[in-house]
């Protein structure tokens, strides 16, 4: 099996930052699976279905095309020909994507492309499940968490700087409805693997958490970058 990192973490937690950091570090490929549940979520949308629409959002799901293309220094999400970054990350996006990502036709086909491009080479694996469903044997597992201040703050901070005009209550009572969704669900709910090694970020910079990932595999910080 190619090297494999996988960090799991609820909203704010910093797993994208900090996936995105240590993947440019050790050279692996990068995943972020999250986007994936999101692009789904989007086409469902603008196919005008319900999400209770199991069977028929299992279909469309098997037939979609969902892929990372690398443009300069940032990863593309692309549906089919079409480059939907920016549309996946609308807040209505948000919920949507975690109502679809406990349909069990969905993670099936999802779970089958994760592992596909983990067959691709090294990876750092960013979501949900990926310690404790998708790649129960990775060598490095890694759950991050933080207190609900600084993860609502960090998920505020990022909102406002894409300029919308949302208060933070508002984001906290998104934030954790969406975490308890995701924690509660019956398939692939989100916790840490046994044996994954949790990092609480509250204190952290993103440097700091990718200082303590290789320091735990073992790995000199002079490498890469
Ligand atoms: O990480 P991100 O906020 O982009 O994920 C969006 C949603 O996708 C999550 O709230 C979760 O419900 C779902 N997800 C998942 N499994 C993953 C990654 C994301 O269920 N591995």
């Amino acid at each position: 099996m190619n090297c494999l990192v996988t960090i799991d973490g609820p909203t704010g937690s910093g797993k994208s930052t900090v996936g995105r950091l240590l993947a440019k570090k050790l050279q692996y490929h990068y995943l972020d699976t999250g986007a994936m549940y999101r692009a789904i979520a989007l086409a469902i949308r603008r196919a005008g279905m319900e999400v209770q629409n199991e069977e028929e959002i299992g279909i469309i799901c098997s037939g979609l095309d969902i892929r990372f293309i690398h443009e300069g220094n940032s990863i593309r999400t692309y549906l089919g020909n079409e480059d939907v970054t920016v549309a996946i990350r609308e807040p209505l996006i948000d919920l949507m994507a975690s109502n679809v990502s406990a349909i069990d036709s969905v993670r099936k086909v999802m779970i089958r492309l994760q592992r596909k491009i983990a067959s691709q080479g090294p990876l750092v694996a960013e979501g949900r499940d990926m310690g404790t469903v998708v790649f129960p044997e990775a060598q490095h597992k890694f759950y991050l968490d933080a207190s609900l201040e600084v993860r609502v703050n960090r998920r505020f901070l990022e909102r406002q700087n894409k300029g919308e005009l949302i208060s933070r209550e508002k984001v906290k009572e998104d934030l954790i409805r969406r975490d308890y969704q995701d924690m509660n669900r019956y398939l692939s709910p989100l916790r840490p693997a046994r044996d994954a090694k949790i990092i609480d970020t509250t204190k952290l910079t993103p440097n700091g958490v990718v200082e303590r990932i290789m320091k735990d595999m073992k790995i000199g910080n002079n490498r890469g970058m």
